[in-house]
C-alpha cells in the first residue's frame, strides 16, 4: 500500500483525503517564483516597527521559502482538479491580461481606471476568488450552501447578503494573505470581518455581513454571480483603484507616504 503524504480534510468536500499541493493564487498568474513565508514572531516586528524597521521592510527577516510559488496542501486531488479547471484557469486568464493593462498603460499607483476585458466569464472568476479564500480559511466558513456553490460547477447561488468581495489592481511590490480576522471601529463600536489575498495584478477582499456603513476599497464583484456558468461577455471596471500594500496589516491600504506621516504623529505624541 501507497503512504499517504499529505493526508487532511479536504477544505472543500470536506473529506479526509490524500490532499495535494495547490497555488493560491495559481502558479501561472504571477506565483510562480520563490516566496518567503514569515512566522508570527517576525511578521510582529513589522507591526511594532520595534527596530526602527518600516512596514514594508521584509529584508533580513527570517521565513520559510516556498521555491516554486505560494501554496499549501488545501483540497483533494478531485476538489483541486475540478475548480482548476473549472474556475481557476479564468483567473489565471484575467491576470495575465491586467498584467499586460497594466504595463501597457503604466498605470499610476493611487489612481482609479476603468476599461474594459473583453471576453470574460464573470461568475468563474467570482468562484476562482471564493474557492481560494475557502483554501486559506477553515471548512468553507462552516457554510454548506458556500460548499455546494463551489462544488456544483453550474450553481450560481452564492449568499451576496452574507458574503461581499471586492476586488482592486495591485502593483507587484507586496502580496499579502490573510485568513478571516475582526478590525474593530472604536468609534461607532462596529466590527469588520475580512479575510484577503493581494497578490499582483490583483487583490480581494472578502467581508462577511459586512456593516452597511463600512465602505471597503475596490469593486464589490457579488453581481458576477448573475451570470451562468458558460456566459461569457464584456465586462466593464469603473474607477476600480490601482494601489500599492506597504505592510502585513490587514486591510492596511495606506501609502508609504501616510504610514510615514502616522509613525511622525504617533512620535510627536509621545514627545
Ligand atoms: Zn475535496
Amino acid at each position: 500500500m501507497r503512504a499517504v503524504k499529505h493526508p487532511g480534510y479536504c477544505k472543500l468536500c470536506g473529506q479526509f483525503k490524500e490532499l495535494t499541493f495547490e497555488h493560491v493564487p495559481p502558479k501561472k498568474a504571477f506565483n510562480s517564483s520563490a516566496v518567503r513565508v514569515f512566522p508570527f514572531d517576525e511578521v510582529i516586528k513589522l507591526y511594532t516597527c520595534s527596530d526602527g524597521r518600516m512596514p514594508w521592510d521584509i529584508s533580513g527577516l527570517k521565513g520559510k521559502i516556498q521555491q516554486k510559488g505560494g501554496g499549501n496542501y488545501y483540497l483533494c486531488r478531485e476538489c483541486n482538479n475540478d475548480t482548476g479547471s473549472w474556475y481557476i484557469e479564468e483567473y489565471t486568464t484575467l491576470a495575465n491580461t491586467l498584467n499586460q493593462m497594466i504595463r501597457s498603460n503604466s498605470l499610476i499607483k493611487g489612481n482609479a481606471y476603468s476599461f474594459k476585458i473583453l471576453q470574460m466569464h464573470p461568475l468563474r472568476i467570482l468562484k476562482a476568488v471564493m474557492t481560494m479564500f475557502c483554501d486559506i480559511n477553515h471548512n468553507c466558513f462552516g457554510d454548506d450552501s458556500l460548499r455546494q456553490f463551489l462544488l456544483q460547477k453550474e450553481s450560481q447561488n452564492f449568499d451576496a447578503n452574507k458574503y461581499s468581495v471586492y476586488m482592486f489592481l495591485t502593483s507587484p511590490n507586496m502580496s499579502r494573505l490573510n485568513g478571516i480576522m475582526a478590525q474593530y471601529n472604536l468609534k461607532d463600536g462596529s466590527t469588520v470581518l475580512a479575510s484577503e489575498i493581494i497578490v499582483y495584478p490583483m487583490g480581494f477582499a472578502l467581508y462577511i455581513n459586512k456593516p452597511e456603513n463600512f465602505k471597503p476599497i475596490g469593486l464589490c464583484i457579488n453581481d458576477f454571480c448573475k451570470f451562468s456558468y458558460n456566459h461569457k461577455c464584456e465586462v466593464g471596471f469603473t474607477n476600480i483603484p490601482y494601489i500599492e500594500i506597504n505592510s502585513q496589516f490587514p486591510l492596511d491600504y495606506r501609502t508609504k507616504e501616510q504610514i510615514l506621516s502616522a509613525i511622525e504623529d504617533s512620535k510627536s505624541e509621545e514627545a
